[in-house]
């Protein structure tokens, strides 16, 4: 049996904690990067000690350093050519880092281009992207389940979904997408609602949103524990984007983010991390969140 099922089952009584941000953390160990997964190569100290980092504060689930290791990304910063070894690399990094009882998600976010007939980029080779990095990383016997995030376009998550599954049909799928708005939608109009109805029919096994707005998260999420059956995962920023001086700051305390969890908690999430602007002191009080929640 995968161990994706064993995971499935842990929901139905009890609230797992899954890691923070890996790019904010990155840059606080002033790592620099054309794309965050050739750090695998370039750091695998850093990026292994940020998943420690993550699980003494408590996480439970882990998700790769691949968010931007996919093909479609990988080729806009001239890295297409080592692909299998950063997404490889990301595999043995997170399993040493955190041992071999923790879950271990393939985590795969957009490829960067907008589909047909919004962009240039066909369904079919969306599916292909994907198809090379679930190869290459579900081959290392070591991944639980994978983690499709911060889709907008369930065009686009249909193919990521479609190659996980072409891969390996057992193979336990969790699918995030990204509220953008905060009446609930994504960039492209999806409703919370919508999404996990579609998601849902998919066969998909897990739902819930991430980044993105907070409130739109928020939204989203309630509406999918009304829409479906299925346990709903979250990774809510660390509050909504600011911009200062022209850069982009997530300003929410760890004590915010852990408020904002025990509301996620209360809607019915049952996988609760964090994203864009997380630390490890923002997973310790989300893991606090989640000790009370049940
Ligand atoms: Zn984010």
């Amino acid at each position: 049996m995968h161990r994706g099922r064993k995971l499935l089952e842990q929901l139905s009584e009890c609230v797992l904690v899954c890691e923070g941000a890996m790019g904010t953390m990155l840059t606080a160990h002033g790592v620099s990067y054309r794309n965050t997964g050739e750090v695998n190569l370039t750091h695998p100290d850093v990026v292994g000690a940020i998943h420690r980092a993550y699980q003494e504060a408590g996480a439970q689930v882990f998700q790769t350093n691949t968010f931007a290791a996919n093909l479609g990304m990988l080729r806009r910063a001239g890295l297409a050519d080592q692909a299998a070894s950063i997404q490889t690399a990301a595999v043995k990094i997170i399993r040493d880092a955190v041992g071999p009882e923790a879950y271990v998600a393939a985590n795969a976010g957009p490829t960067g281009d907008l589909l047909e007939p919004l962009g240039k980029l066909s369904y079919d080779e969306a599916v292909a992207i994907y198809r090379q990095q679930f190869e290459v990383m579900l081959a290392s016997q070591m991944i639980d389940f994978v983690l499709i995030e911060t889709f907008e376009d369930l065009g686009e998550a249909q193919a990521a979904i479609e190659a996980a599954r072409a891969v390996d049909p057992e193979m336990v799928i969790a699918v995030t997408l990204s509220f953008s708005m905060a009446g609930g939608t994504t960039m492209m109009g999806v409703t919370g609602a919508q999404a996990a109805r579609e998601l849902a029919a998919a066969g998909v096994d897990i739902v819930g949103a991430n980044c993105g707005d907070l409130d739109g998260l928020l939204v989203a999420v309630r509406q999918m524990g009304q829409a479906v059956d299925l346990p709903l995962m979250a990774q809510a920023n660390a509050g909504n984007p600011q911009l200062e001086e022209g850069v982009t700051v997530y300003r929410a305390t760890p004590r915010e983010s852990g408020e904002m969890a025990a509301q996620l908690i209360e809607s019915g999430v049952r996988v609760v991390g964090g994203c864009c602007g997380t630390t490890p002191d923002h997973i310790r009080e989300i893991a606090r969140a989640a000790r009370a929640g049940l």
